[in-house]
């Protein structure tokens, strides 16, 4: 096989097979396809598009290039993937949710990337909360709690990275046969039996529209399905933040709000979510699965699983007593109107300047900057209302940023 005679054939629209699929995989893996051949391929995939069995050999190749975690002996378990949001922290609130009502979670979470936060960063906020536990230890504790949240192991679908590293650089990210590929082969490498996925749209989201989400989200249960496993999803709105806070401490803060009963977007799709999982995970009517999770919320049993789950991972228990940070700058609105539009990745892209996720590999995530807003789409706001709290390192950063989080938010005056 000649990786010259796959790409002519892919840019001229011919569907690719299982074997000229499997030996491009494996050829970008053991570095005997050259980055700039992959680069051609990947680029041709993106123009003319994969068909589904395409896509799923394409899951099949990268699964298997790694380690494959098996969680049978754990009984029924579920896993949740979000494609990616801003003040999006339902996973510290979902997973002992689920726990809670019965259903096993051994959760594999990623870092911050871009304008995203992650929730391996998030939970980090808990001092000593340790993510870097191996894969055996994560299951014993999914025996004694029900869930455990670890780092994603660095042997899980290592043909993923290297091609998604290429994909950053040559602008092949936005492609729905590839996105959907990345996340499946670790998602199945994770081993759960039950995949509910979370695709958000939106200024704040790889998918742009509504409609490309839920292309996207099924031709990743189609994957799912075909892999044999139980899958559901849900696509929703990152035109604004998910919550009211984006950063590390408050964001894990406000996961803590939520199982204490506050109300919100953030809770109605965490809540969703959930249902979902335990829906597939037990074998029960949605109806059923969600009046469990408002039950274990409204309990307080969700709330002492997150206790639960922090402690065991050698987790500090302070935060739940509230964060103690305060703001550095309080910034006011200086016109009257409606909040018409908020620029989301710039104000993911802003915290994480600030610190709250890596923007060079040897950079230090500073948990506690961030920035709490007041407001969703659609509010009026007076003049002289706080719109945004900001949590900086120091004031000189504060200040620097105000205005930066101010231009995000577009304040209209007759609508
Ligand atoms: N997240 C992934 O894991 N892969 C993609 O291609 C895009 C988002």
């Amino acid at each position: 096989m000649d990786i010259k005679n796959i790409i002519e054939k892919k840019s001229n629209g011919k569907e690719l097979t299982k074997q000229e699929i499997n030996f491009f995989v494996d050829g970008y893996t053991n570095g005997t396809i050259a980055d700039y051949q992959a680069s051609a391929l990947l680029m041709a995939i993106k123009i003319v598009g994969m068909s589904k069995n395409e896509t799923f050999f394409l899951t099949d190749a990268m699964l298997h290039s790694g380690e494959i975690i098996d969680l049978k002996n754990l009984g029924t378990t579920v896993d949740k993937h979000s494609t990616g949001g801003i003040s999006d922290t339902t996973s510290i609130a979902l997973v002992p949710i689920c726990a809670a009502c019965g259903v096993k979670m051994l959760k594999l979470s990623g870092r911050g990337l871009g304008f995203t936060g992650g929730t391996i960063d998030k939970l980090e906020s808990f001092d000593g909360f340790n993510v870097d536990i191996s894969v055996d230890q994560a299951k014993d504790l999914v025996k004694q709690n029900g869930c455990c949240i670890i780092s994603a192991t660095k042997n899980l679908a290592p043909a993923d990275k290297k091609i998604y590293a290429l994909r950053d650089a040559t602008s092949t990210v936005s492609s729905i046969p590839l996105i959907a590929s990345s996340v499946m082969s670790k998602k199945l490498a994770s081993g759960a039996d039950v995949i509910v996925l979370d695709v958000k749209y939106g200024n704040g989201a790889f998918m742009k529209t509504k409609k490309e989400a839920l292309t996207l989200a099924k031709t990743m249960v189609e994957i799912g399905i075909k892999a044999g496993k139980k899958m559901d999803f849900v696509v929703d709105d990152m035109n604004e933040p998910l919550g009211f806070c984006i950063g590390n401490k408050l964001e894990a803060f406000e996961a803590i709000e939520l199982l204490n009963g506050k109300t919100g977007k953030l809770r109605d799709v965490t809540l969703d979510l959930a249902a979902k999982c335990v829906a597939l995970g037990l074998g029960v009517d949605y109806k059923i699965a969600y009046a469990k999770v408002v039950e274990v919320v409204d309990n307080k049993t969700a709330l002492n699983k997150l206790k639960q789950m922090i402690k065991s991972q050698g987790g500090d228990l302070k935060l739940f007593k509230g964060t103690k940070l305060k703001p550095t700058q309080i910034v006011r609105s200086e016109k009257s109107g409606v909040l018409s539009k908020i620029d989301c990745a710039k104000l993911g892209t802003l915290v994480g300047q600030m610190g709250a996720t890596r923007q060079k590999i040897s950079d230090e995530i500073d948990y506690n900057v961030g920035v709490k807003t007041f407001h969703k789409i659609g509010n009026f706001v007076n003049k002289g209302d706080v719109i945004f709290e900001i949590y900086a390192k120091n004031k000189q950063q504060a200040q620097e940023f105000s205005q930066k989080f101010v231009d995000c938010y577009t304040i209209t005056k007759n609508m």
